[in-house]
């Protein structure tokens, strides 16, 4: 199944949603993603746009979502 990355328009297999935005990011597009031990996700995505944005960097290295969803395509 091919699906359109939501930041950059690609075509792409995979795409996972961003702890920070929302949107369905290409591989190209994530940032950063790690694994956490939480109840509610498992694994943090940031995609580049929401990099660059302070806040969300400090939620990211605190392992703090924005959005709680945790989605792969
Ligand atoms: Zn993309
Ligand atoms: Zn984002």
């Amino acid at each position: 199944m091919i699906v359109e990355c939501e930041r950059c328009g690609r075509k792409t297999a995979k795409v996972e949603v961003c702890n920070y935005c929302g949107r369905a990011v290409c591989f190209h597009c994530i940032k950063a993603s790690k694994k956490v031990k939480r109840r509610d996700i498992k694994r943090l995505v940031i995609c580049k746009d929401c990099w660059s944005k302070m806040e969300f960097r400090k939620m990211y290295r605190n392992n703090e979502p924005n959005i709680k969803i945790e989605f792969v395509l």
